[in-house]
């Protein structure tokens, strides 16, 4: 097992085990890609949540929030080119009877030869000082090897891809000789596209009962509103409209833990431009939104850009900003320009005027949109993964402790009470009740001190509060941090500056 595979199902484990994830309906045996968030779970996914919402909407005077409904009419889906084109080209093996997403067949094979390019370079850093990977990559003969394998199959696949050609994908799959891995075998049906909404019904009986659909992104919501948004807000453009909830995608091939869900939540803001000045503000997005990224002091290391050469129906630019989990560098956010597809196609399918008056311009025209979309799970996937740290101490221990950003920590300060008694436990009763209005706090008065110091760290509490002998004599207590393990002596009337200040 690779270090990054073992860290992965470390990270699940340690999420069940603290209450940060479960599997939806266990005593049922689990329900594919569909995850509950515990009682830490939903703590850390609120801050989340908050941290975007405060950078995307409090602190811009343009931007705005709606909170549109999951059900839309079954017409915005028809408008928008989901019921059409929202599909994944699908497999199975008739062996096996397992079904797989083509696509992902062809880049996993992909990946195995990327693999074997990043085991050369381990393998030449480990040999040489002042080893660069980059020159390393344009000059081994063997990686530029597998280089050109790369680029020829990328090119057929992005070819078949693009022009949907289900039978040239089915030919890739048969040529690379991929196997199903379950059954080991090639024997494969056609290719198919299968569409990735859920549908269901609205009406009383179904023979009067309407399709609908669960909304697969939160972004149509926003395009419906653009106009009851522009007028009663008296928006300029340039503005924005931001969202968070919940999207829903029959993802065949779910894996990954939370990185693939056939129900997660979507933090979304559609900003509309006038035409011609969409890309300067993609930029402008781009930058923005990396910026966001990097504040968690996460390493930027982990992060890149992926720019899209294959660009989707709607879209003149998109990039991803990719993360890199333990399974790869994988999509994390997408910015795209959006044209003016979305409003154009709701206007000619609806009938109705959806246009701006641009009073400086003095003429009407339909906005240009540049969207910045990001999966809140995939979100708080990447932060559980690069938070979750084993370290060897001085003594020979191991100590887990989960480095989530202290802002977003879904504790952010435990007290405790060295022991059970001598007035302990209602002095850290006292501290906690002043505490909890501004801070999400937690109390524990179980077992031996170290022991609760290990608790706190394994979810992720950057600081403790201990009450012991000398908190009864003099009103000090200790404050313990996380990341340091060192302890300093604070006034209790100081407690509250302190954390605020340390919190920042
Ligand atoms: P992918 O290529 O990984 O399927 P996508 O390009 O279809 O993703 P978008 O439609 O751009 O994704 O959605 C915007 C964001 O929503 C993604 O960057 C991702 O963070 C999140 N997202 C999309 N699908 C899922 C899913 N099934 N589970 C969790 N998050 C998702």
């Amino acid at each position: 097992m690779s270090n990054n595979e073992d860290l992965f199902k470390k990270v699940i484990s340690h999420s069940k085990e603290y209450g940060f994830i479960f599997p939806s309906s266990e005593i049922y045996d689990g329900l594919s890609a569909v995850y509950d968030y515990g009682q830490l779970g939903v703590e850390l996914k609120n801050n989340i949540k908050q941290y975007w919402w405060k950078a995307m909407v409090q602190m811009h005077e343009n931007i705005v929030g709606i909170d549109s409904a999951i059900f839309m009419h079954p017409s915005v889906w028809k408008a928008s080119g989901h019921v059409d084109a929202f599909n994944d080209p699908l497999i199975d093996n008739k062996d096996s009877k397992k079904r797989y997403r083509a696509d992902v067949l062809i880049e996993d094979y992909i990946q195995k030869i990327e693999d074997k390019i990043q085991k050369e370079i381990d393998k030449a850093a480990k040999r040489f000082e002042n080893f660069d990977a980059t020159l390393f990559r344009q000059t081994n003969g063997r990686v530029l090897e597998y280089q050109a394998r790369i680029d020829e199959i990328s090119k057929c696949f992005v070819d078949a891809m693009t022009t949907n050609d289900l039978a040239a994908i089915k030919k890739l799959i048969d040529d690379l000789a991929i196997v199903c891995p379950v059954s080991g075998s090639r024997n494969w049906t056609e290719v198919r596209q299968f569409n990735l909404m859920f549908a269901t019904q609205m009406g009383s009986t179904t023979e009067t009962a309407d399709v609908v659909y669960l909304r697969p992104e939160t972004a149509q919501g926003i395009f419906l509103n653009f106009l009851n948004v522009q007028k009663t807000g008296r928006m300029k453009i340039p503005f924005g409209i931001a969202q968070i909830g919940k999207a829903f995608r029959n993802e065949i091939v779910a894996r990954q833990f939370i990185f693939r869900m056939k129900e997660f939540e979507q933090m979304e803001m559609q900003f509309f431009v006038r035409p011609g000045e969409e890309l300067k503000w993609f930029e402008h997005w781009k930058q923005e939104r990396i910026k966001w990224h990097h504040a968690l002091d996460i390493s930027e290391n982990k992060y890149r850009f992926h720019d899209h050469e294959k660009l989707a129906h709607y879209a003149n630019a998109a990039t991803d900003i990719e993360f890199e989990f333990p399974f790869g560098f994988k999509e994390l956010e997408g910015i795209h320009s959006r044209t003016d597809f979305d409003l154009n196609a709701h206007q000619q399918l609806s009938g109705k005027k959806i246009q701006y008056f641009d009073p400086e311009l003095n003429e009407s025209y339909v906005p240009y949109v540049v969207e910045t979309s990001i999966g809140l799970d995939r979100m708080f996937l990447a932060i559980i993964c690069n938070a979750y740290q084993e370290e060897q101490l001085e003594d020979g221990s191991v100590r887990t402790v989960m480095n989530i950003p202290p802002f977003l920590a879904p504790y952010k300060v435990a007290v405790l009470p060295l022991v059970k008694k001598d007035g302990m436990p209602e002095m850290a009763h006292d501290i906690l009740k002043n505490l909890q209005e501004n801070f999400n706090c937690q109390y524990d008065e179980k077992d031996a001190i170290g022991r609760r110091y290990r608790r706190q760290d394994a979810i992720g509490t950057p600081f403790c509060i201990t009450v012991d002998n000398q908190t009864m004599e003099d009103n000090t207590v200790t404050i313990r941090n996380r990341d340091t393990m060192l302890q300093n002596r604070i006034a209790i009337n100081d407690i509250h500056t302190t954390l605020n200040k340390l919190l920042q």
